[in-house]
């Protein structure tokens, strides 16, 4: 346990005293909320360097479900790193909420992270001794300082949504690849963020698994207002879509409003409040424990 709580500190540090970064509290449906301009991305030096983003600018909405697409190799990593605060680009700039995230300071930055940013990555990432249920709970009760009643009532409520309330006192080694994927799904989304990036979230998922996470993280962005943006490599994940941009050799060659999903045959939730639960007001700072992964994929 006390490597446990070593490990969680390194990984979960409480944002200090200091005010967080103004945000707009109002935002429109449909309004630009991230986007990048001239993104340049080099990697190595010298005779070996090579360009993993030639100039990409991009504008994200609102509400919004966006797939970023393309062969292996074209960037796409690379590209959600650089949007999402992980990996600073060597040239143009990030503006997310009104602010131009690459000139932050480390302390802005990291609690604009843990205020309105959560990660969604192929590995799960879960802590293999807490039970699924803590894996939710530990965001609260580390991030926000959630009492514990409080915590496990919001922890139990997303994961009653994701179909896995008689799986919660379960541990990582005891669930499927697609059921710990949905406990990652249900930590990112139980602090309520502004963003969601997810890198390759269905590759490790069958069909069925793939279809509900892509359903879930397109809930999120409707019911929510979340701006979320999925890197896959994966066409039948395109009709959730809002927005589909291709990439191509560290550039963006096009950008598409695909159809619209197809009617919903069933749900993974067995109510209908929005999901997650809304957080009440006067709730101390969020945190993310999502570990950073590095652009490669
Ligand atoms: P994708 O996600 O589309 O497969 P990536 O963004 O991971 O592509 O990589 C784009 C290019 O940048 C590739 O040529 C890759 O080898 C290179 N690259 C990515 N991350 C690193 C890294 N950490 N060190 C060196 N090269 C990297
Ligand atoms: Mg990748």
């Amino acid at each position: 346990m006390c490597r446990l709580a070593r490990l969680l500190g390194r990984l979960v540090s409480r944002p200090s005293a200091a005010p967080a970064a103004p945000v707009p509290t109002i935002l429109r449906r449909g309004s630009t909320v991230l986007s990048g301009a001239d993104l340049t991305r080099s990697f190595g030096s010298g005779g070996t360097r090579s360009y993993a983003l030639k100039g990409v600018s991009v504008q994200l909405k609102q509400g919004e479900l966006n797939l970023l697409m393309g062969p292996s190799g074209s960037g796409k990593s690379t590209l959600l790193a650089v949007l999402s605060g992980l990996l600073r680009p060597d040239g143009g700039a990030v503006g997310a909420l009104g602010r131009d995230v690459w000139r932050m300071s480390e302390d802005e930055m990291e609690r604009f992270r843990l205020r309105h940013c959560s990660y969604i990555f192929q590995g799960y990432n879960l802590f293999p001794a807490l039970t699924a249920r803590e894996q939710l709970e530990i965001v609260l009760k580390w991030g926000e300082g959630c009492p514990t009643r409080e915590a496990r009532k919001r922890a139990d409520h997303v994961l009653g949504q994701l179909g896995m309330t008689n799986k919660a006192h379960l541990r990582p080694a005891q669930l499927s690849g697609g059921e710990k994927q949905r406990v990652a799904i249900g930590r990112a989304l139980v602090k309520n963020p502004t963003f969601v990036f997810a890198d390759e979230p269905t590759s490790a998922l069958d069909w069925d698994n793939g279809q509900q996470v892509i359903r879930l993280l397109s809930e999120n962005a409707k019911q929510r207002g979340a701006m979320v943006l999925v890197v896959t490599h994966d066409p039948r994940l395109m009709p959730h879509a809002d927005r589909v941009f291709e990439l191509d050799d560290g550039q963006l060659t096009h950008e598409s409003t695909p159809a619209k999903p197809p009617a919903r045959t069933h749900s993974l939730a067995h109510d209908h409040t929005p999901f997650p639960p809304p957080h009440k007001r006067g709730q101390g700072p969020r945190v993310h424990l999502q570990i950073p992964q590095p652009a490669r994929s």
